[in-house]
């Protein structure tokens, strides 16, 4: 059986297709963004729908659950 790397939390519960979506947005959350205030790329998600830049430490709320594709 496959395993997917750095893939802690969900063990082996929930069927691989709900484990792979999981790993895809747990590594989308990870990512470096771009602030959209400074273009700074120390723009990181503080918490659950919270992003703030550490440069111009612009808070941005919201985007929760986006993906983009
Ligand atoms: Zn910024």
């Amino acid at each position: 059986m496959a395993k997917i790397k750095s893939l802690k939390g969900l063990g082996a519960r929930y069927g691989i297709k709900h484990r792979k979506q999981y790993s895809k947005v747990h590594f989308l959350l990870k990512e470096k963004r771009t602030c959209p205030e400074c273009g700074s790329k120390q723009f990181t998600r503080d918490a659950v729908g919270i992003w703030s830049c550490k440069k111009c430490s612009l808070k941005v709320a919201g985007t929760a659950y986006d993906i983009k594709l």
